[in-house]
């Protein structure tokens, strides 16, 4: 990686020079009691999140600290907070109240809270009230800051508050601690402009910011000399990549030209938004090498109506319209979708346009939730809220009907051979080992763990709705 080059906010040093600052108070900790000093990272929510850990993770080695894989015991915990649903915020807020009994045990334990939850004002006064214990907080746009902020607690041992940051320059060259050494995020812009009217994101993330191509396909050539095979792009609306950019690029272009890079690797891509996935990028994707023929495409719902509350653009015919294109450039396209259940005013009619399209879509795959009401969104304060009740049996309608359409999809694969990067060892059942396919498919086989990080070619001999079964080939 590159030199962090962020100027860390607020505190007036370059991250770059709080790390060193951090490193050698922490060096000098280690020739005294003999450990090194640990730190413990939390995640909650999205691949964005485990992102912005893995950075956290990186600056916190690069200060000096050994990863710690449990909180006790650690000299420092960062949680890195969600707020797209009131469990995750929820979950976070518990799990930090339980942080307070480890506190008493070791007042030099450092806690700091970052992330979409605490970016939000009255969480940041909540937390100022309710967790004393908490010492720095620090919001989604101020990750450089993080080295600086620790190091301001350590001179000061005054409470820090960078919640509300406005949005910062984009931090490059921060350096990263990668949980896998195979499977790899870049972040590729970050923000979002299009405030679908249910989602917080656009208020804890900021408007939309994308980095320039030249470090994000640096990036990827390092990754792949690496031996890293399954690269994952991310950003709220990667579709829309490019705005503001020296370069004057669009996704597309980056893209095409990350496919340029030798090596045997696949590039994913994620989130897409339905009005901005174009012609261009699919016909880029469909002549590409590298590109995974996976294409997540959050419709949300099938009700035209609700579409326009959601604000979000588009169509159910347009919808299709993309969805038609991206099958017949590509007839082996993965496809996986988000569905909102119950979002206000939605009517038994506007529910039943959703299982319509779902029948008609025939995804692989969908991510379907419960409309959870967001403080501070338009839809949080739109009067027809749907009773839990009827949210709750139409969840269970559109779970069983999507269950059987991916039932369908994977028997479809039987018989065939699949090339999948292999995960090594199944969590349940340690005779078994696990991979994704391209699409990016679970499928179990008898085999050897060692082949962890390496595509092997699986024949896949049964199917249910989550998962396949296959048999390796020895080719
Ligand atoms: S596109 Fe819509 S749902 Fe996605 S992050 Fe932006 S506002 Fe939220």
């Amino acid at each position: 990686m590159g030199k962090a080059s962020a100027r860390a906010a607020n505190a007036g040093i370059q991250t770059e020079q709080a790390i060193a600052l951090v490193r050698q108070e922490n060096d000098r900790f280690s020739m005294e009691s003999g450990r090194a000093r640990r730190a413990f990272v939390l995640t909650f929510g999205c691949q964005q999140n485990e992102a912005d850990s893995e950075k956290i993770a990186g600056m916190a080695k690069a200060m000096g600290y050994e990863i710690a894989a449990t909180p006790e015991g650690a000299d420092l915990i960062v949680v890195n907070t969600c707020a797209v649903r009131e469990h995750a915020e929820k979950k976070a807020l518990s799990t930090v109240g339980q942080y307070k009994h480890l506190k008493a045990q070791n007042p030099d334990l450092v806690i700091a809270m970052c992330g979409c939850m605490v970016s939000q004002q009255h969480r940041a006064e909540e937390i100022k009230r309710r967790y004393p214990y908490v010492n720095f907080v620090f919001g989604t746009a101020a990750l450089g800051a993080f080295p600086a902020l620790l190091w301001e607690w350590m001179n000061t041992r005054r409470r820090i508050f960078r919640a509300a940051e406005a949005e910062t320059a984009i931090a490059e060259g921060l350096p990263v601690r990668r949980e896998s050494g195979y499977r790899a995020w870049v972040s590729i812009m970050y923000g979002c402009n299009n405030f679908c009217s249910y989602c917080i994101v656009p208020y804890v993330r900021g408007r939309e910011r994308s980095r320039e191509p030249e470090p994000i396909l640096a990036e990827i050539r390092e990754l792949v000399a690496a031996g890293y095979r399954d690269i994952t792009l991310l950003g709220q609306n990667v579709n829309s990549y490019g705005k503001g950019t020296k370069a004057g690029w669009d996704f597309a272009d980056l893209l095409a030209e990350a496919d340029k890079i030798e090596g045997d690797f696949l590039l994913r891509f994620m989130t897409s938004h339905p009005k901005d996935a174009g012609k261009k990028l699919i016909d880029v994707m469909a002549a590409s090498r590298h590109i995974a023929h996976q294409f997540h495409l959050p419709l949300q719902s099938g009700s035209n109506a609700i579409l326009a509350k959601m604000n979000r653009h588009y169509t159910a015919e347009k919808y299709l319209e993309t969805l038609d294109y991206l099958r017949e450039k590509m007839p082996d396209v993965t496809v996986t979708s988000d569905i909102i259940v119950g979002f206000p005013g939605e009517t038994e009619e506007d529910f039943e346009e959703t299982m319509k399209m779902i029948e008609r879509a025939q995804f692989d795959m969908i991510f379907s939730f419960i409309y959870s009401p967001r403080k501070g969104t338009p839809a949080a304060a739109m009067e027809d809220q749907v009773p839990p009740e009827v949210t709750h049996a139409r969840f269970d309608r559109l779970l069983e009907l999507q269950n059987a359409i991916g039932a369908e999809k994977n028997r479809e694969l039987v018989g065939k051979t699949l090339r999948v990067l292999c995960d090594g060892e199944s969590k349940n059942d340690k005779a078994t080992v696990s991979g994704r396919t391209e699409g990016n498919k679970l499928v179990f086989w008898r085999g050897d763990p060692a082949a962890r990080g390496n595509f092997v070619r699986v024949k896949i001999t049964s199917a249910e709705a989550f998962a396949l079964q296959g048999e390796l080939l020895n080719d």
